[in-house]
């Protein structure tokens, strides 16, 4: 499939999504690198959004609670280029009502190529990369020929 290359800039557009269990590894994750992350604009659904800002007083963008559409918010947002990098620790062990939007989002992440870290060694390697610093040509799949194809109507 042919690509294009969409900017990264610097400052990157993070979303922040943590499931319950995995709630207090990531608070514990962004308190660690805070430093980097706040040179960043940050965004998370609802419950982990408030949490950030509750216990780290982290500015951040909080989107709807993910169960309520908030994991549907984000892939709007990566669909949109509003939001080019994931950091989601989803819980490997435990069936959640919205499993099928977990799927969505990191789906939609695949779809538009953008860095997706699911657990805190990724997201310490990607943290730690020296293209959080710098601008980044994000290779996007072109996929006009996709959107102009034929549909047989009838
Ligand atoms: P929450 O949503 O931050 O509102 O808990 C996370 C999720 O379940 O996707």
């Amino acid at each position: 499939m042919k690509s294009y290359v969409l900017k990264m800039d610097r400052k990157k557009k993070i979303a922040l999504v943590a499931h319950d269990n995995k709630k207090p590894e990531l608070l514990d994750w962004v308190r660690f690198n805070r430093g980097s992350l706040e040179k960043h604009e940050l965004w998370a659904t609802g419950t982990t959004g408030l949490l950030l800002k509750k216990e780290l007083n982290l500015e951040v963008n909080i989107l709807q609670s993910g169960p309520l559409g908030g994991d549907q918010q984000v892939g709007a947002k990566i669909a949109e280029g509003a939001i080019d990098f994931l950091v989601f620790f989803w819980d490997p062990l435990e069936p959640l009502p919205h499993d099928p939007d977990v799927k969505a989002l990191l789906r939609i992440a695949v779809v538009w190529n953008i860095p997706v870290a699911c657990n805190r060694s990724s997201a310490d390697f990607m943290i730690s990369s020296s293209l959080m610093t710098e601008e980044y040509p994000r290779q996007v799949p072109d996929y006009s020929d996709y959107q102009k194809r034929q549909i047989k109507l009838v």
